[in-house]
């Protein structure tokens, strides 16, 4: 059979719809925009999941998908963190990805190999049949320059970095150690040792692109696009997000009530795909909404008493959420509230003209769909990277109000009213919103023709493009 001569990419996503989605962005425009086509090769440690298939089901015939074979996780102790789930998935499933690759490369001008944060250890299959090795970040640029820059601060602090007051990750603002994303919290648990290889390997890259923007991450960027030895090139190419949801048959009843609401009075309330909250705070936030007397649209799953990424892998609650609200909750905020189970279509909802606000766990994405839709925000951090990314949003950037904790770790209802009535109707809000303004015009800008993203991505297609394939 002779080969296409369509330059081809594989694309690695490791586990977590945070990954995948933003990969099928990145996909979607290198398809469209430099007419490659894409493989997802798809590492799981599961069956696939509804979300996961939704998301790729929709695509063009251009971009194709293969489940790679689960595997055997059963020797990882019950209380391993997601970053050493996801780590050991994708580092178990090299043999399956190299029969992908040898496969592809017999029918496909294959040229590149493009992974996640977490998918370096597939670096040396890619070089196995010539492939360049690229890295998409989907975070932002101050996280992965903390990853660039974590060889350097393991050397030179002894501590752990949550007793830090001030860390200096280059080009960003001042973070306090806690706030650092969770797998450096412990640098003894096995999440740090992965992220930590990660980071050492992200050298090894060809390039590395970032889903962020020059308007919204500037000092980060010029820190992460300085030359240094050994350093691969940097290309922010963001805001890659879905801001055209296909699956509108899920979508109608939330979008029904939504057609009904006034224009920009609901704030939307949702922790991502993994974010779950503890008994306690569901309760304080169903009564903090309540007491707002604002419209909300709240995505609830069952709470979770021990760890804030629950659904992390499943998206689905296990139980019955509407269970776990307070008596009467539905009833009294009838009409004003409209509260769905674990899933809505995101980013159909904040392209909405009656969202208003958005109270979100600060998942990257979610902020980036904020941003291109101009929506602003409440940050309420979770897990992963989001306390780092809710401090730019509150300290740098201000496009964001953040409620406190309390000395017990819960935000109170009080709290919450006041923020949720701040944003949408205060003055703070203001500043917020016209704020938030500003940065979605930003967002266009680069993505528009020869806006600063398209050009960053263009760059890397012409290399893919101008990549002979040697053969293996
Ligand atoms: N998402 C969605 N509906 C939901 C929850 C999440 O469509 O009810 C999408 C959301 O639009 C975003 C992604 O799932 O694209 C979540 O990614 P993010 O980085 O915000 O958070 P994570 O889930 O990785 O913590």
């Amino acid at each position: 059979m002779a080969k296409t001569q369509t330059p081809h990419i594989a694309i690695l996503p490791s586990p977590g719809m945070g990954h995948l989605i933003p990969l099928v962005e990145f996909a979607k425009r290198i398809v469209h925009q430099h007419n490659f086509t894409v493989t997802f090769v798809i590492p799981t440690g599961d069956s696939p999941t509804k979300a996961q298939k939704s998301a790729l089901d929709s695509l063009s015939s251009s971009i194709d998908y293969v489940f790679l074979p689960p595997v055997d996780l059963s020797d990882l102790p019950r209380e391993a963190k997601i970053e050493t789930v996801i780590s050991s998935t994708v580092a178990r499933s090299l043999s399956f990805l190299r029969d992908t690759l040898k496969s592809l490369v017999a029918k496909e001008k294959l040229v590149g190999l493009v992974v996640d944060l977490f998918g370096t250890d597939a670096f040396d299959v890619a070089r196995e049949f010539n492939l360049l090795p690229y890295i998409f970040f989907p975070s932002t640029a101050m996280a992965l320059s903390l990853f660039l820059h974590l060889q350097k601060l393991d050397t030179m602090v002894s501590c752990e970095y949550r007793e830090l007051p001030e860390v200096r990750i280059p080009g960003c603002i001042p973070i306090n150690g806690k706030e650092l994303l969770d797998p450096v919290q412990d640098r003894k648990n096995d999440a740090y040792k992965w992220v930590f290889h990660h980071a050492k390997r992200y050298r090894l890259a060809e390039g590395i692109m970032v889903n962020s923007f020059v308007d919204l991450e500037g000092g980060a960027l010029k820190a992460l696009q300085e030359k240094e030895p050994g350093k691969p090139p940097v290309y922010p190419v963001g805001p890659l997000v879905n801001v055209d949801p296909s699956n509108k048959a899920d979508a109608s009843d939330c979008m029904k009530w939504l057609d009904d609401q006034p224009h920009g009075s609901v704030l939307y309330v949702s922790f991502g795909s993994g974010g779950t909250l503890s008994s306690d705070q569901l309760n304080e936030l169903a009564m903090g909404l309540e007491m707002s007397e604002q419209r909300f649209l709240w995505v609830v799953r069952s709470p979770n008493d021990k760890v804030a990424n629950a659904t992390f892998f499943s998206a689905e609650s296990q139980k019955e959420p509407f269970d776990f609200l307070p008596k009467g909750f539905l009833q009294r905020t009838k009409g004003r509230g409209l509260v769905v189970p674990s899933w809505a279509p995101q980013s159909q909802v904040l392209s909405h003209g009656s969202t208003g606000g958005f109270l979100t766990h600060c998942g990257w994405n979610s902020i980036l769909e904020s941003i291109v839709f101009g929506v602003p925000l409440i940050a309420w951090p979770l897990y992963a990277e989001q306390k780092m990314n809710a401090a730019m949003l509150t300290e740098d950037i201000r496009v964001a109000l953040r409620p406190k904790l309390n000395e017990n770790g819960l935000i109170y209802r009080d709290e919450i009213t006041k923020t949720v009535k701040g944003l949408m109707e205060g003055e703070e809000g203001k500043g917020v919103r016209n704020r938030m303004k500003d940065l979605k015009e930003a967002a266009a800008k680069a993505l528009s023709e020869n806006g600063s993203s398209s050009k960053a991505l263009s760059e890397v297609a012409t290399k893919w493009r101008n990549q002979t394939q040697t053969p293996v």
